[in-house]
């Protein structure tokens, strides 16, 4: 049985991303089988089609998401029929991913699709939303209630932005949304930003290592001086998550912030976070995420647009999320 998919080669004709016509022994190892029903384009994705370091073989189907519908299981957990979504373990980096209509995967990497969603929804949210949600984690965890004070998100109409904003006003916070679009200022108060913050006071180098106290805690998808700034100003006692690194990777920081004001930086990683806490993050994002705003954000695309929309992503030109419906 052939399928679809968008395949990463590298030879003697140079590097290039070619739409294909493949079948089950072109798949990679693992013990379900799913027939895809949607993926979706992440940053990752973009870096990975542009060659900037992320496919770890070739030739590779890139896509480090998809839900679907489980074909065939050797798996204990899994049976045909049963709606799964994947995120992360390597897929689409060292493992064939989800700009494909058909997977195969280890058992052990897929999440149950939780009551209430739908693979499409499921693949709306992807990994930048299950990022967001890991990130709103580390913040309850960390103690940051809606009475702490406000909260900010950077990098606020991108992907995992867009779901943060989502998620932390359903939760009640008050939510401080950077971005360095204007015109998306309308969009993301109708996500629950109480105010827009221009991303250029945040972007530039920092004048000086402290700044006077504006947030109780912020969700950072951009790093580099952005971040610095953001923990410059973070309240006594608050947490920062950090996931990205649009802006760049470096940290030209001073430990001011946390040994004088006791913020706390939290890492966020979605690759290879433990099964449990990812299906703690379905959970959640199953109960609070407005999904009347999912759909506003979400943007359906067809696997022949996928290079395009991967380009768009890294110059920052992508709003909320893109699913891809592969079929
Ligand atoms: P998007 O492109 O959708 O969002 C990134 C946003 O960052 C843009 O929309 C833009 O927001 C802002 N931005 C872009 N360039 C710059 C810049 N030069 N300076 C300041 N802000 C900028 O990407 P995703 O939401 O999919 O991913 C965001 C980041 O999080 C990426 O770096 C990604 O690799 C990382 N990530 C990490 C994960 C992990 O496991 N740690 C998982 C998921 C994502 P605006 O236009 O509003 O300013």
């Amino acid at each position: 049985m052939s399928f679809r998919a968008i395949r990463v080669v590298s030879d003697e004709a140079g590097r290039r991303a070619e739409t294909v016509t493949l079948d089950e022994s072109d798949l990679h190892e693992g013990d379900v089988t799913v027939a895809v029903d949607y993926s979706t384009v992440n940053y990752k994705d973009g870096l990975a089609l542009a060659d900037k370091g992320i496919v770890r073989t070739y030739p590779l189907v890139p896509g480090i998401d998809f839900a679907g519908t489980v074909e065939s299981s050797a798996h204990a957990r899994f049976a045909p029929g049963d709606k799964v979504v994947l995120n992360g373990y390597g897929v689409g980096e060292s493992h064939h991913g989800g700009f494909s209509q058909k997977a195969r995967v280890s058992g052990d990497w897929l999440v149950p699709l939780p009551a209430g969603l739908t693979t499409r929804q499921a693949a709306a949210i992807g990994t930048a939303g299950y990022t967001a949600m890991l990130s709103v984690l580390a913040l309850e965890d960390a103690g940051v209630t809606p009475e702490s004070g406000d909260i900010l998100v950077t990098g606020a109409a991108g992907g995992v932005g867009s779901v943060a904003v989502a998620l932390l006003a359903k939760l009640g916070y008050r939510v401080l949304a950077s971005t360095g679009r204007p015109e998306t200022s309308d969009y993301l108060h109708a996500l629950g930003a109480a105010e827009i913050i221009d991303r250029t006071t945040l972007s530039e180098p920092g004048r000086r290592p402290l700044a006077s106290e504006r947030w109780a805690g912020a969700v950072d998808s951009v790093g580099s001086h952005t971040l610095v700034n953001v923990l410059a100003a973070t309240r006594y006692g608050g947490t920062v998550t950090t996931c990205g690194l649009a802006q760049g990777i470096e940290l030209p920081g001073t430990v001011l912030p946390f040994i004088l004001r006791g913020v706390t930086l939290a890492g966020i990683d979605s690759v290879q976070a433990p099964m449990e806490r990812r299906i703690r993050a379905y959970d959640r994002l199953a109960r609070d995420l407005d999904l009347a705003k999912l759909e506003s954000m979400t943007t359906v695309v067809g696997l022949d647009e996928v290079p395009a929309v991967a380009d768009r992503i890294l110059a920052g030109q992508v709003r909320g999320r893109t699913v891809v419906d592969v079929n």
